[in-house]
């Protein structure tokens, strides 16, 4: 009998398994694909080494506002392929031995509950059975297909995975949606010549986040020529061609392919032998735990529709497993304090409430605020490396105590130091607290002591 059997190899399941087994658990993990999930196969890793040689071609035939000369620059998106791979296979590697060292057991297949008790869950993969005493659901998500016609088996329709997958670069693309996905993908395309077009049904894309740090890429986008349909929706789709309806009416375009990013679903499929498990909009319902309503049942990252985030994912999974061992002081997550970064070009990176979070039609905390903020070119090093370009932080602090509520960032490479501000944030610093704090000149990263103080 294990421990534990965790569904799913993702960075939920691989980290519960890492920690449980290091914790001395015994513990069976289940994987139909590959080790490292969405995140590491067909996700955050390969979508960000695309971009990385993206940019890379980007910047060489825009090196002259830096006095450097490329002429004829050209990229192969074959080997870029090629390497993405490498990149992937690398790190799904690294994860194997991880659970490898950790005496995990790695059952390849696919798993699903046979019957359930407080004392023990009967896992089947395989043909084999196996018994534990706890069950960790990790089993991720998947591209959501949205219910408009012509979508369906359409081959000129693509999802991220399709997407992450071709050898070949479409003419033009049209994105449906304009999430953060969306907006990954419509940087990876234009930068690499392709004419991409971004329908969303929304009045702005990126909705959830600071409006001003949206502005400052779109304002980029337009200059670029990408082309953003915002308050359209996609009617029906004839093979490659897309009817949308605007708010002036109807219209048809036509792209090479069609990239539907519309959002993910939870999957929830060889569950179905956990009777009275919670399911709550379409996710499985946990507790500040990672707790379900049965209770030996954890769940953890994407298919509890919290936040679909990798890091969340993980963290999540740490947290199940120290209430899982009943570790004192038991831990939960801060939700209030996790970064989230868009690799767009200039990227975006935040941490904590927005001003439509304390304010106006979408307020959900009615705190007053003072929203500080700074041009990302009151740093040197931002003006050193980013010629011609813009950016702006945006600090919100509590009036009352000064706290640091969230941090709002937009231009290169904010991605990498917004886990400074997550920090802050988690910790409730103060104003006079941060500034205690010393930051490396010349680095971007002291565009947040500048905005804070
Ligand atoms: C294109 C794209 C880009 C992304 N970029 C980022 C990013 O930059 N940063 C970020 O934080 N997040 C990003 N994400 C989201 C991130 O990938 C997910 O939040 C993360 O992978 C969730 O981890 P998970 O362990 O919950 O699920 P997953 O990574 O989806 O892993 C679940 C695993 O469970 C397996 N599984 C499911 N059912 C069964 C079963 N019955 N039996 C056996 N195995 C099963 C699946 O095969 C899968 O491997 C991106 C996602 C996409 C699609």
């Amino acid at each position: 009998m294990f421990n534990l059997a965790i569904i799913g190899g993702g960075p939920a399941g691989y980290t519960a398994a890492a920690e449980a087994s290091e914790a001395g658990m015994k513990v069976v993990l289940f994987e139909r694909d590959t080790l490292g999930g969405t995140c590491l196969n067909v996700g955050c890793i390969p979508t960000k080494t695309l971009l990385y040689s993206a940019k890379q071609y980007f910047n060489a035939t825009n090196a002259s506002k830096y006095g450097v000369s490329a002429d004829n620059v050209s990229f192969d998106y074959q080997k870029m392929q090629q390497r993405k791979q490498k990149v992937v296979r690398k790190l799904v590697a690294g994860v194997r031995q991880k659970l490898r060292n950790g005496n995990c057991t790695v059952v390849a297949g696919e798993a699903s509950v046979l019957s359930r008790t407080d004392e023990k869950v009967v896992i089947e993969c395989n043909g084999e059975q196996y018994e534990a005493e706890n069950l960790m659901i990790c089993t991720g998500s998947q591209n959501f297909v949205p219910p408009i016609p012509g979508v369906k088996d359409n081959p000129y329709v693509w999802n991220s995975t399709d997407a992450l997958d071709s050898k070949e670069l479409p003419a033009d693309i049209l994105i449906v949606g304009g999430g953060v996905i969306g907006m990954e993908f419509a940087t990876l395309y234009h930068e690499l010549g392709v004419n991409v077009t971004d329908v969303e049904a929304m009045p702005s894309v990126l909705p959830n986040l600071d409006k001003d740090c949206v502005g400052v890429l779109l304002e980029k986008y337009r200059k670029l020529g990408v082309r953003i349909l915002t308050s359209t929706k996609v009617k029906s789709l004839e093979e490659n061609r897309v009817i949308i309806q605007t708010e002036e009416g109807e219209e048809t375009l036509t792209a090479d392919k069609v990239l539907i990013c519309v959002g993910r679903r939870a999957n929830l499929a060889g569950l179905e032998a956990l009777q009275g498990l919670e399911i709550e909009r379409g996710a499985v319902k946990v507790n500040d735990f990672m707790q379900t309503n049965l209770r030996n049942v954890y769940a953890a990252g994407d298919v509890t529709g919290k936040i679909m985030l990798a890091h969340v994912a993980s963290r999540q999974a740490e947290v199940a497993v120290g209430r899982m061992l009943k570790q004192i002081p038991l831990q939960r997550i801060a939700y209030n304090a996790i970064p989230s970064v868009v690799y767009t070009n200039p990227e975006i990176a935040s941490v904590g409430l927005t001003e439509a979070d304390l304010t106006g039609a979408e307020c959900v905390l009615p705190i007053e605020y003072e929203a500080k903020v700074l041009p990302m070119a009151f740093s040197g090093r931002f003006v050193a490396e980013n010629e011609g370009e813009n950016g702006l932080c945006k600090v919100i602090i509590d009036k009352k105590n000064q706290t640091l509520l969230g941090v709002h960032m937009v231009g290169n490479p904010c991605s990498e130091f917004v886990a400074a501000a997550s920090f802050a944030v988690r910790m409730g610093y103060t104003v006079s607290e941060f500034k205690q704090v010393v930051f490396p000149h010349p680095t971007v990263s002291e565009i947040l002591r500048e905005t804070v103080i």
